[in-house]
């Protein structure tokens, strides 16, 4: 494969469980991230189930439509397993044994202090020419069958034995052959912004990137409670990408000021964490609504008991005024789920914990529970901090319990965060 021709992949993705409402495909995700940095363009994705037929048709479709197909799954032990069936009749190339695989298979059970089953020795069957690649996570190797116009890679199923294949394997195998430019991403996310607002802002900067030396093509998508930007930066180097980037990125973060969370993927509660691990200071809790979700969030990130003392989830009233001081009073005249009472949590978790920040959140998650007034979906954030203010925010917010409450944590978030930068 010494021309530059692998320009076009289709990923074929094996495994009846991807067929169900259960399991999703993410191996093509990692494969198309990879194919991308490479110059390849994947042009399509087929998901089929552990059907010996059905394999065969998908790759039958698949190879005239691209100059390498990856096909991931079903290389196990089990009668389920026929991809490599599949693909030997795909080929029409006979199945034979590789004696080597056999012993690479028997070594790693040996290794465990057990001896091979002999179902395993279905994964040492090799269509004849075909080369085998070796996998470090797995006993299933890998297979690459090279015709005039196209590669195909047949890969096990485990995304971890995908990820460690083809970054050890496979792409050193694609490289010389593969397109000069590859695509480097990178992810900006805005907060507290409409998709619109986000777009009509940063829009005058990234039109005129796609048309720069190493041209950057930018996707504004909204998800739940956060505006994000995808550029995808055409480079002939990692290095080169990672200039045009550095710079389109300063010029956005310039156009989007404090709305703008972070240039490097992270997300709001890392962010947060950064920012309190570099002021040092410490942030308490009192949710109500977001039952203990914030808490949950902030310490997802490795390193966050440097900055969370600690979290309340204080449900019932009784137990807003005490555990956390809330005045009977406030919730008596203004409702639970008010900026006083909000204002109450701050303060009391604050006070409780002897920290910088306290965050105090309560609203109506629903479905049940609203009024006139207060609909489904209202919910108070507020935030006391060290310089004794305390900022409350009223939200309205759409969509069903787990959506008010994602976005309900992510406004609490962003409210600290937007204070910590005030700084
Ligand atoms: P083995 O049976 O030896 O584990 P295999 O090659 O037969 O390997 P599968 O049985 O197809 O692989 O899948 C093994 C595991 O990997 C399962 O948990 C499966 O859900 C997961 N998996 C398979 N394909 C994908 C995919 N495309 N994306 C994400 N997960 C996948």
């Amino acid at each position: 494969m010494a021309r530059n021709q692998l320009r076009r992949a289709v990923i074929v993705a094996v495994g009846s469980e991807l067929l169900t409402p259960d399991r999703l495909d993410t191996n093509s995700l990692y494969l198309t991230q990879r194919l991308n940095e490479l110059g390849v363009h994947v042009r399509g994705k087929l998901v089929v189930g552990d059907d010996r037929a059905d394999i065969a048709a998908a790759l039958l479709a698949a190879l005239p439509q691209a100059d390498i197909v990856i096909v991931t799954g079903g290389l196990g032990p089990t009668d389920d397993d026929v991809t490599r069936e599949a693909v030997a009749a795909a080929f029409a190339m006979p199945l034979e044994e590789d004696a080597e695989i056999v012993d690479a298979i028997r070594s790693r059970f040996a290794a465990r202090g057990l001896s091979m089953p002999e179902i395993n020795r279905r994964q040492a069957l090799v269509p004849g020419g075909a080369v085998v690649l070796p996998n470090p996570n797995g006993t299933a190797p890998g297979l690459w069958i090279e015709r005039p116009d196209v590669v195909c890679v047949v890969l096990p199923g485990p995304p971890r034995e995908v990820h460690g294949m083809f970054d050890t394997v496979v792409r050193g195998r694609l490289a010389p052959a593969a397109g000069r430019q590859g695509i480097f991403r990178r992810v900006l996310r805005v907060t507290g912004r409409t998709e619109s607002y986000v777009d009509e802002t940063a829009s005058p900067v990234y039109s005129r990137w796609r048309s720069a030396a190493v041209p950057i093509e930018t996707s504004v998508l909204a998800s739940l409670g956060q505006i994000e930007l995808h550029l995808a930066a055409r480079a002939e180097t990692a290095e080169a990408a990672a200039r045009a980037l550095d710079a389109a990125t300063d010029e956005l973060a310039t156009v989007l000021g404090r709305d703008l969370v972070s240039s490097d993927g992270a997300a709001l509660e890392a962010v947060v964490g950064r920012l309190l691990c570099a002021r040092g200071r410490r942030v308490a809790l009192a949710e109500s609504c977001t039952g203990g979700l914030i808490a949950s969030r902030l310490t997802d990130v490795p390193g966050s008991s440097a900055y969370v003392h600690a979290g309340w989830v204080a449900y019932d009233n009784a137990a807003k005024t005490s555990h956390l001081g809330v005045d009977r009073q406030l919730i008596d005249v203004h409702g639970a789920v008010s900026e006083p009472v909000a204002r109450a949590l701050a303060l009391g978790c604050r006070k409780l914990a002897a920290t910088d920040y306290g965050l105090g959140v309560t609203g109506i998650a629903g479905p049940g529970g609203g009024s006139p007034e207060k609909p489904v979906g209202t919910v108070y954030v507020a935030l006391a901090g060290p310089d004794e203010r305390v900022r409350v925010r009223q939200l309205r917010l759409p969509g069903d319990r787990k959506r008010v409450k994602f976005q309900a944590s992510q406004a609490a978030l962003d409210l600290l965060r937007r204070a910590l930068i005030r700084k």
